[in-house]
C-alpha cells in the first residue's frame, strides 16, 4: 500500500485546468482547493439552473442565470490562497487555449465526449498531463472511471477507450451527488499524484463500482489506430481493490 508523500512540487505554485464546470468540475475544483492547488482555472459555457442546486451547494437564487463559472467564482472570492480564472466558453473555444497552455494539469469533465475527446487531443498536443473523470448515468449503474495520460509515458489516451467516438448517451441522466463526489475525490488525488513528480501514470486507468464498493486499477496500453494519440490497447490488469463485496 502506497502512503502520502510530500509533494515533489510547490503546489502553490502549481495550476490546474478545469473544462466543465458541472458537478465533477465544481467537486474537483473544491478538492484541489482544499489539497492547497492555488491557481486553478476552468471553462464551461452554461449557465446556472435550477437543478445545478444540488451540486453546487454553495449557491444562492440570485446565481440563478449567471455563468456557472461564476457562480464558483463568487464562492472562491475573498478566501485566502486561492487564484480562480473563471471562462465561459467550451472546451472548443480558442479563448481556453491560453488556459490550457499554462496549466501543469488539465483536467476533463465536460458532458459531452466530443468535447472531452478535444481536451484531450489538446493535452496530447500540448504534452500535458491529462485527467478524464466521468460518471456513469446512475439509471444503469453506480460508478464512473478515471483515466490518466502522461507524456511518454506510453499509455492509452482517453480517446484509445473510445474507437467510435459517435457513442450516443440517453438523456435525463442520474448523477447521484454521492457517486460524483467520489470520482472527484479519485481524479483530485490522481491530480495531485501527477504533480508530486515523474511518477509512472500506470495503472492509467481507474474504474469505480460504487455499488460493489470495488475498485480496479487497469494499465492500458496506446491502440495504434487512435485518432487522438495515434497509438494500441492491451488491457493489463496490474492490481485490483476489492472492499466490501
Ligand atoms: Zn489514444
Amino acid at each position: 500500500m502506497r502512503t502520502a508523500k510530500a509533494p515533489k512540487r510547490d503546489l502553490a505554485a502549481a495550476r490546474v485546468h478545469i473544462g466543465g464546470a458541472g458537478r465533477l468540475g465544481t467537486a474537483i475544483a473544491l478538492t484541489l482547493h482544499a489539497a492547497g492547488i492555488r491557481h486553478i482555472s476552468c471553462n464551461d459555457p452554461q449557465t446556472f439552473e435550477e437543478e445545478q442546486f444540488g451540486c453546487m451547494v454553495f449557491s444562492r437564487r440570485s446565481d440563478l442565470g449567471r455563468p456557472k463559472v461564476h457562480v464558483i467564482d463568487r464562492f472562491f472570492d475573498g478566501r485566502p490562497g486561492i487564484i480562480f480564472e473563471p471562462l465561459v466558453a467550451p472546451n472548443e473555444s480558442p479563448k481556453a487555449r491560453p488556459l490550457l497552455e499554462k496549466a501543469d494539469v488539465i483536467v476533463s469533465a465536460a458532458n459531452k465526449l466530443s468535447a472531452r475527446l478535444y481536451l484531450e487531443r489538446t493535452a496530447i498536443a500540448l504534452k500535458k498531463p491529462v485527467v478524464q473523470a466521468s460518471v456513469q448515468d446512475g439509471r444503469r449503474a453506480l460508478g464512473g472511471s478515471v483515466s490518466v495520460w502522461t507524456p511518454s509515458a506510453g499509455c492509452a489516451c482517453f480517446g484509445c477507450l473510445f474507437p467510435r467516438p459517435k457513442v450516443r448517451f440517453s438523456r435525463g441522466e442520474v448523477l447521484p451527488p454521492s457517486v460524483t463526489s467520489a470520482i472527484a475525490a479519485i481524479a483530485a488525488q490522481r491530480v495531485l499524484d501527477l504533480l508530486g513528480g515523474p511518477a509512472s501514470p500506470a495503472p492509467n486507468l481507474t474504474i469505480i463500482d460504487l455499488a460493489n464498493y470495488a475498485m480496479e486499477a487497469i494499465s492500458v496500453k496506446p491502440r495504434p489506430s487512435c485518432k487522438i494519440c495515434a497509438a494500441a490497447v492491451t488491457l493489463n490488469r496490474a492490481r485490483v481493490i476489492v472492499a466490501g463485496k
